[in-house]
């Protein structure tokens, strides 16, 4: 069979991280393919099986499609049907923020960043800064900048979104495969109890966060292996007496918007492969019985034995795995001169110190900085946006493009361009910049 892709592993290593890069290049598709279905094999674990060909249900016919529902997928599906397109939503999982959520990764960090006076401002606004409106009035949101929310409410506040928004909601889904045409997206074949069908659409947004879409359109990418790790609760923290004898502090992480509820982080293994399912079924393993083993540590210990363990994520921690080769490659440097694109679609914060021009830079000097459209734009496929963290950016700026309040604004983004390509029936990678702008605007984001 003849090979259609293939990776080059090489190993890089930068700012204190070691990265295995790998590169995807696109081959022409046939005269064959190209009337018909591509579909990319993966030639992986070197013995293949051919499918039977068979005849797939059409689902829908839709404008916007997107699949993941993390927060990038769930900003641009309200956002995409905030326009009038209709939208949507496909999800593996039975609620919607992804990590944010089912990853009980709870601090909705770079919300704010520091302008040219050095006074750090609030830059997550539009559909993000909605959401996080919310759950502040929920009561279910501690602190102003980067809060740390309670994953239910978050759930709650997200589906109450998009229902009043009026997406089309599929969970338990997953987006299998494309549907091409040339260097367009005819539609994304599913998979979920009820078999194998297709949706058809105009526009699709990859915010599968590893990217699934894009790899099997074809598009170049990089593929970043980081630490994964897998975040878990613990209860009855308020309980703990530290006046007991023989009493010492445990790691009992940080606190929620829930009394005597703590949420504990956990980095993880470093250079992960996320795309390997052998790797992550096995991380996930060996973390279940190191968190639990770890819990018994914890209430052994003087003071704490009415601790216990709340729950473990539904979905592991994954931080990176590819990265697209998009029209523009957002750096480092470009998050730290204020660098301003015409294109802009929106501003995220800084959360975490860095190195740059051999000097560390505190989190709290960091300036925000503006995210362009053509960062969420491939380079080949005619109709496909990509938002959250596998949008296009520089493996220096991982610890800012992956975080929840990036994920949202490219998220918005993506979504009102997605419902404007369709509106005015121009490809995403024409559509008119000055309207994009201007609707983000009406919608509340903040473009600086
Ligand atoms: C351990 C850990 C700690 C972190 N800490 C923080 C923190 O404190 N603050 C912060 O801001 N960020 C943090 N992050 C980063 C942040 O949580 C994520 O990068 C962010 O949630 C990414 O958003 P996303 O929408 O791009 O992707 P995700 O949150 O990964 O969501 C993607 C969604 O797509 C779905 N999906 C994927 N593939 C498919 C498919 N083929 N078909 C259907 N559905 C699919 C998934 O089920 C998921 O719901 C952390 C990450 C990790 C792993």
């Amino acid at each position: 069979m003849k090979r259609r892709d293939f990776f080059t592993k090489v190993l890089i290593t930068g700012g204190g991280l070691t990265l295995g890069m790998g590169c995807k290049r696109r081959i022409e598709p046939s005269s064959a393919e190209k009337s018909g279905t591509i579909i990319p094999v993966i030639e992986s674990h070197g013995r293949t099986i051919r499918e039977p060909e068979r005849l797939i249900p059409i689902l829908a016919e839709t404008d916007v499609l997107i699949i993941g529902g993390g927060p990038a997928g769930a900003a641009a599906a309200i956002a995409a049907s905030r326009t009038g397109a209709e939208t949507y939503l496909v999800e593996r999982y039975n609620h919607l923020g992804g990590l944010w959520t089912g990853g009980l990764v709870l601090p909705l960090l770079s919300t704010h960043g520091a302008d040219k006076q050095k006074r750090r401002k609030q830059v997550i606004f539009g559909i993000g800064g909605e959401m996080s409106k919310r759950l502040v009035d929920l009561g279910m949101s501690i602190h102003e900048e980067s809060p740390v929310v309670d994953p239910e409410a978050a759930k709650y506040v997200l589906e109450e979104m998009i229902r009043e928004s009026g997406v089309k909601m599929l969970y338990h889904t997953w987006g299998a495969n494309v549907i091409m045409d040339g260097n367009v997206i005819k539609g994304v074949y599913i998979e979920s109890k009820s078999g194998r069908m297709a949706i058809l659409t105009k526009v699709v947004i990859d915010c599968t966060g590893d990217g699934d879409i894009f790899h099997m359109a074809g598009e170049n990418y990089d593929v970043m292996q980081y630490a994964i790790g897998l975040v878990h609760r613990l209860g009855n923290i308020d309980r703990i007496k530290t006046d007991k004898p023989g009493y010492v502090k445990m790691n009992t992480g940080g606190p929620t918007p829930i009394p005597g509820v703590n949420w504990v982080n956990m980095w993880g293994r470093e250079n992960q492969d996320a795309l390997d399912i052998e790797n992550l079924s096995q991380l996930q393993s060996d973390y279940r019985m190191e968190i639990w083993n770890n819990v018994q540590k914890i209430r052994q210990t003087p003071g704490h034995e009415e601790v216990f363990l709340l729950d473990t994520a539904s979905q592991i921690g994954v931080r990176m795995s590819r990265i697209l080769d998009g029209e523009y490659r957002l750096t480092l440097e470009d998050s730290m001169t204020y660098r301003s694109f015409d294109d802009v679609i929106g501003l995220s914060g800084s959360w975490t110190p860095v190195l740059y021009k051999g000097k560390k830079i505190p989190s709290s000097k960091r300036p925000f900085w503006q995210i362009p459209y053509r960062s969420l734009l491939p380079k080949l496929t005619e109709n496909l946006l990509v938002a959250g963290r596998c949008f296009c950016f520089e493996r220096e700026l991982v610890e800012d493009g992956r975080i929840i309040g990036t994920c949202l604004v490219t998220g918005h983004g993506a979504g009102t361009a997605a419902g404007l390509a369709v509106k005015n029936n121009s490809s995403v990678k024409d559509i008119d910049i000055k309207e994009l702008k201007k609707v983000l605007i009406q919608q509340g984001a903040f473009l600086g």
